[in-house]
């Protein structure tokens, strides 16, 4: 029984676990209680077969249907501790959040995460970043779990940081904490760069709509949003999903919208770029099926 392990939510909707807030539904939600609850949820989801998949804060997914199986949300693994400038933090932690403890702290590094709205576990995931600053600039280690059970220490190098990506993509591995080294700064220095960082978004982004941020990575040397807005492909739309003509790189929910029309529109944007420049746009959102 999952329940053993934690919190459980039945026939759920998609808008409240993604912040493209689709429609749709799943099956079931669980929020495992502590580190030890999650290890032993996946260890009884992969002995039983369950269908399964981690989530963080859902600002980087795309559910293909409704999911069938279970989503682990790993809210409560929220645990911190700040010694100097070193940070040990669960994955479930806001990274937002953290930006802005750490600012509030006179602790620099983490400016560039304070538009981010996802998870520590999700931005190490993705190695998130912004403004030439990125996850991997500040992660010290990270303590991950192999399918097997097995947990296992990485340092920084051995995390295989890259645009966008980690070995946590590549081995399929989980992220239970992660270790975070910052430095001393200016305070109100600090919380001046992420304001300017915030204006910045707000100037460029359509955050008024939801969204999960960037849905290309941009081909080397290359923007993706431009490649799109010289297509003329802004406000073209499938049902609900409607790229946005504010930022040609995001696609936005208009009200209903599916992950089959956020998805039948990537597809489109895609064979059209690929058409007119022969190039292949990587979509740098997860698919959920
Ligand atoms: C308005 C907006 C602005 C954004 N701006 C940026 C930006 O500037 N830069 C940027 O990089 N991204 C940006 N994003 C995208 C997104 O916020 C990041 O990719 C974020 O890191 C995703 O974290 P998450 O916790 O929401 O992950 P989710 O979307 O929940 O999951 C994404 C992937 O990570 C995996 N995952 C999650 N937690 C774990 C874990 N503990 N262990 C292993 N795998 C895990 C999931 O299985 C999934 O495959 C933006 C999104 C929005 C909505």
């Amino acid at each position: 029984m999952i329940e053993n392990f934690g919190t459980v939510y039945e026939n759920v909707l998609q808008k409240d676990y993604t912040t493209y807030k689709l429609s749709g539904t799943i099956k079931k939600v669980i929020y495992p209680n502590s580190v030890q609850d999650l290890i032993k949820l996946l260890e009884y989801l992969n002995k039983e077969h369950l269908k399964h998949k981690i989530i963080g804060n859902g600002s980087n997914i795309i559910f293909k249907g409704n999911y069938d199986g279970i989503i682990v949300k790993l809210d409560k693994l929220n645990k911190i501790n700040i010694n100097g400038e070193i940070i040990e933090v669960e994955a479930g932690y806001n990274l937002a959040k953290l930006a802005f403890k750490t600012a509030n702290l006179g602790l620099s590094g983490l400016e560039f995460a304070a538009g981010i709205p996802g998870t520590i576990g999700g931005a190490i995931y993705m190695n998130a970043g912004a403004y030439q600053k990125e996850m991997r600039d500040i992660i010290v280690e990270a303590l991950l779990l192999k399918e097997n059970g097995e947990l296992i220490t990485f340092s920084n190098q051995n995390l295989n940081f890259g645009y966008r990506t980690s070995i946590l993509k590549s081995k399929n591995l989980i992220c239970l904490k992660a270790t975070l080294k910052l430095c001393h700064g200016n305070k109100e220095d600090i919380l001046t760069t992420i304001k300017n960082n915030q204006q910045k978004r707000l100037a460029s982004q359509p955050l008024e709509y939801p969204s999960a941020g960037s849905v290309f990575r941009n081909p080397e040397g290359l923007c993706a949003g431009k490649l799109i807005e010289e297509l003329n492909l802004k406000n073209v739309s499938v049902g609900d999903a409607v790229i946005s003509d504010k930022h040609a790189n995001f696609i936005i929910n208009k009200g209903q919208a599916t992950g089959s029309d956020v998805l039948k529109l990537i597809n489109l944007v895609q064979e059209k770029v690929k058409q007119k420049y022969n190039i292949e746009l990587i979509c740098e959102q997860e698919i959920i099926e």
